[in-house]
């Protein structure tokens, strides 16, 4: 055998770099399906069938290019991670060399190589074609900032591809519509919005829904509803769906929640991405090619690529260049544990039992659902921050550690002190008033702080704010907030204090 290439469960890019050159009479493609991969965190069922699906089905496309593939499947087989199941083969067949292109994890991508070298055979890593930028440009982009903001990152990207751009000046005139999105649904409500398009389970799907019920029966979530685009055909009419029915809300209430409805205007295509069954540079051509088209407005489709262009390579260029050390970061010494509830949505509090039970049976939750209600709450109580990055990674269908990590260890629990966002997303139960209807369906009073209708998350807010007082008193973008928490009576915050403390104790 000439070349193993290796694919990986999010790696089913049909495009890959790694399969340039590949000659069936000479080459082979490697799979395996472990279980390790579903247990080191309790991953949520959904998110094992999606892999396993979507893996069963590249496989068969591999093989009806007429390609050789050696797929473990779970079950099939004893070995429990995956480089117990690769070594095995490297004993088997001896390839000249692995080919791969990086791991969506630094954890699977040290035991890959530890193994090739416990075989002294070479790793042939290729270039990862599907993202936009190299870790080498984020590196030289990076070197010599003090301080790396997603803006600049973002903008430097959207030059060198020009997307929405017109010539030398971004599409439009301006870089940043913020101000006319991210509004609330009023008291109105959302009405009407088209569904997205679903797709049903075909044989492969039902086959892996039925192992997963077998050998994953207590870990989190339910497959009832399971309907995950698993395959590029599929992928790319999910994008056509979004495109065509939400894109052009989609900027406006993009941090807009509310009850029972979870995907509103968003495009649910973050799991197909990550995956590699749709690539990034596909899905900003077409949201752009819909505002030339005039079927949406620049603020919604510049919001939408500033999420995949920006963000989603920000994040990416974040974690390869700090890891593995962030995992260690507490930067504001965070020790609680994660709350049960987390894993059942059974509380009392409406916004987190809306925001769980639907995470429970999707295996999805929006940006601001992820940022401002779980996030936020676990910030606000002080959860230790690898409990709650081991909760992201294991409960939502997108989550592959490259993308979970810098968005919960940085973005939402500030555990490296501000490396990633300058300030911690810190707010009281007000903000989930305004940007919900969630307050309306809850025993708890977002305006109280103390008492037995304080909303725990205003209670813990001012809190929040009077432990890391001396950290951000002087925070250009906290010190308006820090200035309020002076104002309070130090009686009133002293109750404050105690009521929280009682939380934090559960
Ligand atoms: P849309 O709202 O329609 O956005 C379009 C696309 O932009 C997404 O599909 C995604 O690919 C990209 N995107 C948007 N925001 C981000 C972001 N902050 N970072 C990277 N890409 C982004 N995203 C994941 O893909 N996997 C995760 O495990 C994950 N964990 C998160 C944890 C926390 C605490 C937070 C705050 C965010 C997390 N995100 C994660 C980012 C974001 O919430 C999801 O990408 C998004 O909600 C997916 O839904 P969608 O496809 O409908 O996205
Ligand atoms: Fe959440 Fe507080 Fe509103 Fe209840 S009152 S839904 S706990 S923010």
């Amino acid at each position: 055998l000439r070349h193993l290439v290796v694919v990986l469960g999010d790696q089913l890019d049909p495009d890959s770099a790694a399969f340039d050159g590949f000659d069936p009479a000479r080459d082979g493609v490697w799979m395996a399906e472990v279980v390790e991969e579903s247990t080191h965190v309790w991953s949520h069922k959904a998110r094992i069938a999606l892999f396993l699906s979507a893996m069963r089905h590249f496989a068969q496309a591999l093989r009806a290019r007429g390609w050789p593939v050696e797929y473990h499947r779970l079950g099939a087989h004893d070995f429990h991670g995956l480089s117990a199941a690769l070594a095995d083969t490297l004993v088997r067949r001896r390839p000249a060399a692995i080919r791969m292109v990086r791991a969506g994890d630094c954890r699977v991508e040290a035991a890959i190589e530890a193994c090739a070298v416990a075989q002294q055979i070479r790793v042939g890593r290729v270039p990862d074609t599907h993202f936009i930028a190299t870790e080498a440009d984020f590196g030289r982009w990076a070197d010599g900032r003090r301080q790396l903001r997603l803006e600049y990152w973002y903008r430097a990207l959207r030059k060198r591809t020009g997307v929405l751009m017109d010539g030398a000046t971004p599409a439009g005139g301006q870089w940043n519509y913020d101000q006319q999105n991210r509004a609330s649904f009023g008291a109105e409500g959302p009405g009407w919005v088209p569904e997205p398009v679903r797709f049903m389970p075909d044989a492969i799907t039902r086959e892996v829904i039925d192992l997963v019920e077998a050998r994953f029966p207590t870990h989190p979530g339910s497959l009832r509803g399971f309907d995950w685009p698993v395959t590029p055909a599929q992928a790319a009419e999910a994008l056509d769906d979004f495109i065509t029915h939400r894109l052009a809300s989609f900027g406006h209430y993009q941090d807009a929640m509310w009850t029972d409805r979870g995907w509103l205007y968003h495009s649910r295509l973050s799991a197909a991405l990550n995956l590699k069954l749709i690539d990034p540079m596909t899905v900003c051509r077409a949201a752009e090619q819909a505002w030339r088209a005039g079927m949406a407005p620049i603020a919604a489709v510049e919001g939408f690529v500033r999420q995949i262009l920006g963000w989603r390579e920000y994040v990416r260029g974040l974690y390869w260049r700090f890891m593995p050390g962030w995992l260690d970061d507490n930067a504001l010494d965070a020790h609680v544990r994660l709350p049960s509830f987390f894993w059942t949505g059974q509380t009392d509090m409406a916004c987190l039992r809306q925001v769980i039970e639907q995470t429970l049976a999707t295996g999805y939750a929006h940006h601001i659902q992820r940022l401002m209600v779980t996030g936020l709450y676990a910030l606000l109580l002080g959860v230790a921050p690898r409990q709650v990055h081991a909760w992201y990674l294991a409960i939502f269908v997108d989550a592959v550690e490259w993308v979970e990590l810098p968005n919960v260890l940085g973005m939402s629990q500030h555990a490296d002190g501000g490396r990633m966002a300058s300030k911690p997303y810190v707010a009281s139960g007000k903000y989930i008033e305004r940007m919900s209807n969630y307050c309306r369906h809850c025993r708890f009073d977002p305006g109280e702080a103390t008492g037995e209708t304080a909303c725990p998350f205003t209670t813990l807010y001012w809190d929040f704010l009077a432990r890391h007082r001396a950290r951000f008193a002087e925070h250009p973008r906290l010190a308006l907030q820090v200035r309020n928490l002076d104002r309070i009576d130090p009686d009133r915050l002293q109750a404050i204090r105690a009521q929280a403390a009682a939380l934090r104790g559960q």
